[in-house]
């Protein structure tokens, strides 16, 4: 196993800046997620750890060793893509053990190892057929079978569940989980998908634009996200914005006018905000109820759906459209309808003028 350091990581390319100088430490055994919109540079940085993009300044380290230049196959690392890049030609079995043919392990003993890394993918009774007679999670599993063989101390994963339908991304996200807690492995993850960040990593790291925004765990995140673009986009669905003029501040509570329209009170102390101060209220979906409590807000409903075991309501809170409200159940709203909702006041976040969270 080993631990992972970023020093000060720049990457340039010919026309641009991707990566602007990113520390990080990843921790022995540690499952690590980097999620981030399009183009923010989880990719390139994942690139440079495993060595297949080199660094323009700074430092990493693997296991307190400075990698920079040292040969992708020299750093105890093994890589799975979006794209499997399975030999079709080959059996699962060949496809698994290719890396230790190179090697220049004999015939028998890369099949009984195999057979022991298809065994932990469920892939046993699969091991004779081509990629072609295979579904797309088995062929992700045979790419992540090829990277397990080698034992590399760290794994490290781009977008791999990104070419699945949703079913299947589900199903191949557990194995993933299983294989974290059954080797023990370092896994450093890319994806997009901020509820696949949300439920294979300890530590989760928010790039946008080639920075770190935030790293923590999921929860950490989830409760307490530095910014606004880090509660923006973490949580499923996604945290709803009301912006907001500061009208009172007492020690235990903070006045709000709401989009110019609804003046409500929140008990919040010490927050660093001040009278006339400009804010975003952030309210996340879940956190929005219809039992009785102290901040009380209209709901213009537009649309409804019904999934059975929750309710999303789609519509409109003072004058801000696109706001969303999430109910456990089945509850039987009418589209184009005004109904009294409740915020709950201790999950309300308050964002200053910066962006910045200040509650
Ligand atoms: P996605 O989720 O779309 O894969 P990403 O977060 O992985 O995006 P990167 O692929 O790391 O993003 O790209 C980061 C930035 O670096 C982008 O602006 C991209 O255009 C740029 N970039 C990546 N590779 C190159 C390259 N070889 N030459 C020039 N610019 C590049």
């Amino acid at each position: 196993m080993a631990s992972i350091q970023l020093k000060n990581v720049v990457k340039r390319f010919a026309d641009s800046e991707a990566i602007h100088g990113v520390n990080l430490e990843i921790e022995d055994g540690e499952f690590t997620v980097f999620v981030g919109p399009s183009g923010c540079g989880k990719s390139t940085l994942l690139r440079m750890i495993a060595g297949l993009e080199t660094i323009s300044d700074g430092q990493i380290s693997i296991d307190d060793r400075v990698v920079n230049d040292i040969a992708p196959s020299k750093r105890g690392i093994a890589m799975v893509f979006q794209s499997y890049a399975l030999y079709p030609h080959m059996t699962v079995a060949d496809n698994i053990s290719y890396g230790l043919k190179v090697g220049g392990v004999g015939k028998a003993e890369r099949r009984h190892q195999a057979e022991v890394v298809a065994k932990t993918l469920q892939l046993s009774e699969l091991l004779d057929r081509k990629p072609k007679q295979l579904s797309g999670g088995q062929r992700q599993r045979v790419a992540i079978g090829r990277a397990i063989i080698r034992n590399p101390k760290v794994f490290l994963f781009d977008e791999p569940l990104s070419n699945l339908d949703a079913e299947l991304r589900v199903e191949m996200r557990l194995y993933i989980a299983k294989l974290h807690q059954e080797l023990g492995n370092t896994m450093v993850y890319v994806t997009h998908d901020q509820v696949e960040a949300m439920t294979l990593a300890d530590k989760i790291v928010v790039l946008q634009a080639g920075s770190v925004e935030q790293v923590g765990s999921p929860m950490d995140l989830y409760y307490h996200p530095k910014n606004l673009f880090v509660a923006g986009f973490i949580g499923s669905p996604k945290m709803n914005f009301i912006p907001a003029k500061v009208t009172q501040v007492t020690p235990e509570s903070v006045s709000l006018l709401l989009n110019g329209q609804l003046a409500i009170s929140l008990h919040h102390s010490k927050l660093a905000v001040k009278v006339d101060d400009e804010v975003t209220l952030g309210v996340r979906p879940e956190n929005i109820s219809q039992e009785p409590q102290s901040v009380k807000v209209p709901f213009h409903t537009e649309v409804v759906e019904r999934l059975g075991n929750s309710t999303y309501v789609f519509g409109q809170v003072c004058g801000v459209d696109h706001f969303k409200m999430l109910l456990p159940g089945d509850q039987h709203f009418k589209p184009y309808q005004t109904i009294d909702v409740y915020f709950k006041e201790e999950n309300c976040l308050i964002f200053n003028a910066e962006g910045l969270c200040v509650s």
